[in-house]
């Protein structure tokens, strides 16, 4: 058997599993969208130094066509003069000057001092004619990387720091030229990257092992851009969105952690629970007056099934009794009550042959071939007449099946009395009386509410008396509160009896035979005192 904190422990360790699923499913798909949003921000980043290098290679080659149609003479002070000019007044361009035979002749920033010309070979050398050189010493800048382009025989230097400007760690860049020629490409800024150069010279995406790719192209394919991240570095600048995926995950895991078990569970460990009861004899029945409304003393009693479950709550018998039903052993309840209501009333059954105990019945009881022969046998083992008890069964079970019917037929040729219970909530028809034999109808007290109130059930109320009257039925009222609903009953010229908080709630065996014993001493009293003096009074 379950314990309480058996239970507790599985929810909690249940629940904490669910939690690190949620969690771990929040944070997987967490990392997918931030590493979604990296990509995009990636590729945000790479167009943007790719515009800055079109723009400033476009500069450059503007700057080159006009240097190469100077009119000055060659390095002369004024054409130097002029380069310095036109450096001046450029964005992206740090030195200009001329190279003849491979050495540089003059430039903005040696004047006309000869310097040797460190590397021959360019980078790339397009078809244009354009020549593109990394770190020539001579304009070495710190540690910059200088790409120097020359067209005819000028060239110009690029400012470096431009460039630089534009690196955002964690991400970074690298530039590569391409020679349309050939097709070749050369890496003209940054580190290269360890990736087949195909990426590097065609626009789009890629991840490869644990970095992130996302290359432009300038539309004359004369460049790409590469820019590129690692991956926890990727992840680390759009942590939030793992975060709040993870915080959400855990949150929902944490709620069908607690709520799925609840709502799974609560049907099935409430059945468990009240199988457990019901082998342990655990449930218990309360006993509530029924009263003839013209004398107001008791003459029947309704027998009410009780169950407090394992948490100590008391469980509705309408919640229950249906998921007995469901489950298909309300059996067991019907037999308990009547086993308790015989072991409670037994004596006073025997002693009066008038009072009655009334059972509740369910639409699967009159079906069970079981159930005649356990009332029966109940009744003989505790020597009662089957006129002392009573069997309520709930108007819609009653009309639906023949089997219902034979077996309420069965009841009253036994000697049983059989009320429709609820009555007026479920089969619409009140023809249907006809055909059932029935001794007696207890109106739902859903019409007792409505009394004083001009709801159309109150309406009906005097169809239903006068029809229970025509059809020789005895009606039972009940849930009766007041006295105002008591006086609307009595006034009917039927002898009504009355269930209701008004005339005694549901109480315990022991307290409702204490009723009786008082209300039975009170009314020897009054026979006494009516009756001449000698005479004995009777029993009830
Ligand atoms: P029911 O057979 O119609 O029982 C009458 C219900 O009305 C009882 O509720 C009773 O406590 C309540 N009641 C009595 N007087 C008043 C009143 O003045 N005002 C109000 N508001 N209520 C009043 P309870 O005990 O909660 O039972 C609910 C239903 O559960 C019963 O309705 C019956 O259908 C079912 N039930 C109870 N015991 C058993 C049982 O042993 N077997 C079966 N099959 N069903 C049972
Ligand atoms: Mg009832
Ligand atoms: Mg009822």
């Amino acid at each position: 058997m379950r314990t309480l904190v058996q239970r507790v422990v599985v929810t909690i360790l249940s629940t904490m599993f669910l939690a690190a699923a949620g969690a771990l499913g929040g944070y997987l798909l967490g990392r997918a969208f931030a590493l979604q949003q990296a990509e995009a921000r990636l590729d945000h980043y790479a167009n943007r130094i790719l515009l800055e290098s079109v723009t400033s290679s476009a500069e450059s080659r503007a700057v080159l066509a006009t240097m190469n149609t100077s009119s000055y003479d060659f390095c002369s002070d004024t054409e130097i003069e002029y380069f310095r000019q036109l450096i001046f007044q450029s964005q992206f361009l740090k030195a200009a000057g001329r190279m003849r035979d491979g050495r540089i002749a003059c430039s903005t920033t040696s004047g006309r001092s000869e310097l040797a010309q460190a590397q021959n070979i360019p980078t790339i050398a397009r078809q244009d004619g354009t020549k593109i050189y990394k770190n020539i010493p001579a304009f070495r800048l710190d540690d910059q990387n200088v790409i120097s382009v020359q067209l005819g025989n000028s060239f110009i230097v690029y400012n470096p720091y431009t460039m630089a400007s534009l690196v955002m760690p964690p991400m970074h860049f690298t530039e590569t030229a391409i020679d349309a020629s050939t097709g070749k490409g050369g890496l003209l800024l940054g580190e290269l990257p360890k990736v087949d150069q195909k990426i590097l010279m065609q626009d789009g995406k890629v991840q490869i092992g644990d970095t992130l790719y996302a290359t432009r192209c300038a539309t004359n394919g004369a460049t790409c851009m590469t820019a590129y991240i690692s991956i926890p570095d990727a992840l680390a600048l759009t942590r939030s969105y793992a975060m709040v995926f993870l915080a959400l995950g855990a949150l929902s895991g944490s709620l069908v952690g607690v709520l799925f078990p609840m709502l799974y569970s609560r049907n099935k460990s409430v059945e468990q629970q009240l199988l457990r009861a019901l082998r342990a004899d655990a449930l218990t029945v309360v006993y509530q007056p029924i009263v003839d409304l013209s004398t107001g003393q008791i003459v029947e009693t309704e027998a009410l099934v009780r169950w407090t479950d394992e948490y100590k709550n008391a469980v509705s018998p309408e919640v229950f009794v249906k998921i007995a039903e469901e489950r298909g052993f309300v059996g067991q309840i019907t037999k308990l009550v009547v086993r308790h209501a015989l072991r409670d009333f037994g004596a006073t059954m025997r002693a009066r042959s008038t009072f009655r105990v009334n059972v509740n019945i369910a639409a699967s009881d009159l079906a069970d071939s079981d159930f005649l022969p356990m009332v029966d046998k109940a009744l003989s083992d505790a020597e009662v007449s089957p006129r002392n008890l009573g069997i309520e069964i709930t108007e819609s079970y009653t009309a639906r099946q023949q089997v219902a019917r034979n077996t309420i037929l069965r009841l009253r040729r036994q000697g049983h009395y059989v009320a429709i219970d609820d009555f007026g909530t479920g089969y619409s028809s009140l023809a249907y009386l006809h055909d059932l034999s029935v001794d007696a109808i207890k109106i739902d007290k859903a019409f007792t509410k409505a009394i004083g109130t001009d709801a159309v059930t109150v309406s009906i109320l005097p169809q239903i008396l006068t029809m229970a009257e025509t059809l020789k039925l005895r009606v039972v009222v009940e849930g009766i509160e007041t006295k105002a609903q008591a006086d609307y009953f009595a006034a009917s010229n039927q002898r009504i009896h009355a269930q209701g908080w008004l005339f005694g709630r549901p109480v315990p065996a022991r307290v409702f035979l204490q009723l009786l014993d008082e209300e039975e001493a009170r009314l020897s009293k009054v026979q006494e005192e009516e009756m001449p003096a000698g005479a004995t009074a009777v029993a009830f």
